[in-house]
């Protein structure tokens, strides 16, 4: 199909994430990509800053990661899994294991990171169902958060953000604790956890558990906040007996320094929500991790069983690329780099600082994020990135980067200079 066509397709039918129909500003066309490359069917060259929203943690086009997708085509793309079960899975899992808390060792393959989402939430409501406590089925979450965008997952996002007015008398109304505004590097005040704690304290018996991002909000303000938090919100969930949900959807393997950005406060929640790296970005698959005491509850239960079983459940194919995946990150030395990667972005993005429209720089791991005073244009902004050969997909005021693990420091470079001149 000639590049006209296909965009004169895409005008007329299809939807991009968060648009109408046409999607404004216009999509560009991707013919192929390869490392941390991106090639437009121009020809021009783009070098990938956002890991396609986290997930292409190796870069594209992997030849580790393409040889096991191509193997496990030749044996089967999928099957079923009610009723079945398969080695992709069991190897999958096995790994899963070992790099999450020994506590969590019940895991459920789901199709993407919402739905991994609603089955925690659903597992949580079921606990306590089992245990005669039905009036435990609300939820508290943070003012910030994403979480997804299926009914359950955007129920608990950031209200405003998550533009729940849009649906009032359709979605479940839960609880939202203020954004946790004490920095990861700052210092530490208890009263930071004041309102989390009353909220906690007068609702408890309507709550059946926390969800959170631990110390990285993501979609909903590329935040870092203080690890304090984790620990605070720990303990409380255990004094007034409510579940606690990690969300690592955007986390996980990695991303934030620590293969899991819970183990920064050393804190294991009841249930861990995994997705977007899980496959290094090759297609959709997440896991939901809880316990045996919480798996062994709903096995209890009237319905004696977890409601929930997706067609896609455990696609092998998925499962092997993320065994793979996962091999390529554990085998390579990905502390030292995502530490490379920090200093560079630190660097980097310093000069922006001085710009009078920049509110805020702040780096975490493989995360930079420039925030500004005022909203930004977006087509503006990716036409000027564009032209200096990188891509970004800002959003709000926020204008971040989340490259690939493997870019190297001139790529680095390449990409915070590309950041200031755009908005400079
Ligand atoms: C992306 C994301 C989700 C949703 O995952 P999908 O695969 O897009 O459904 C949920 N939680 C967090 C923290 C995310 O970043």
């Amino acid at each position: 199909m000639k590049t006209e066509a296909l965009l004169a397709l895409d005008r007329q039918h299809i939807w991009h994430p968060y648009t109408a129909i046409p999607a404004q500003p216009e999509p560009y066309p991707v013919a192929s990509a390869e490392g941390v490359y991106l090639t437009l069917t121009d020809g021009r060259r783009l070098i990938d800053g956002m890991s396609s929203w986290w997930s292409v943690i190796h870069g594209y086009n992997h030849p580790r990661l393409n040889q096991v997708a191509h193997a496990q085509i030749e044996q089967m793309a999928h099957v079923m899994f009610g009723g079945l079960t398969h080695e992709p899975a069991a190897e999958l899992v096995k790994r899963l294991l070992q790099i999450t808390p020994p506590a969590l060792d019940q895991v459920f393959l789901a199709d993407s990171g919402s739905v991994s989402v609603e089955v925690a939430l659903k597992m949580a409501i079921q606990y306590w169902q089992a245990q005669g406590k039905a009036a435990k089925h609300r939820f508290l979450a943070f003012k910030g958060g994403y979480h997804g965008d299926t009914f359950g997952a955007m129920s608990v996002c950031d209200p405003e953000n998550g533009m729940h007015h849009l649906f009032t008398g359709v979605l479940p109304q839960h609880y939202f604790a203020p954004r946790p505004e004490i920095r990861f590097h700052q210092d530490w005040r208890p009263e930071a956890i004041d309102e989390f704690a009353r909220l906690l304290q007068q609702n408890h018996q309507h709550i059946a558990a926390v969800i959170l991002e631990p110390i990285v909000q993501g979609a909903g303000g590329m935040w870092f906040y203080h690890l304090q938090y984790l620990r605070e919100i720990r303990q409380l969930c255990d004094e007034y007996q409510v579940l606690l949900i990690a969300d690592e959807i955007a986390t996980g393997f990695g991303r934030s320094g620590r293969l899991l950005a819970c183990e920064h406060a050393g804190v294991t929640p009841d249930l861990l929500c995994l997705g977007k790296a899980l496959t290094g970005g090759y297609m959709t698959l997440a896991a939901t991790l809880t316990t045996r005491a919480i798996s062994q509850q709903i096995a209890e239960s009237e319905a004696h069983c977890f409601m929930h079983g997706p067609t896609f459940m455990a696609n092998p194919l998925a499962c092997r690329v993320a065994c793979s995946s996962l091999d390529v990150l554990l085998e390579s030395d990905w502390q030292q780099t995502i530490q490379r990667i920090e200093n560079r972005l630190a660097t980097g993005l310093a000069p922006c600082r001085d710009l009078s429209n920049v509110a805020d720089v702040r780096v975490l791991g493989a995360i930079g994020v420039v925030e500004m005073k005022q909203a930004l244009d977006v087509g503006k902004i990716q036409s000027r990135l564009v032209e200096q050969g990188v891509w970004l997909r800002p959003f709000g005021r926020l204008l971040y980067t989340m490259p690939p693990y493997i870019m190297t420091d001139d790529q680095l470079d390449t990409v915070c200079q590309a950041l200031y001149q755009s908005i400079a």
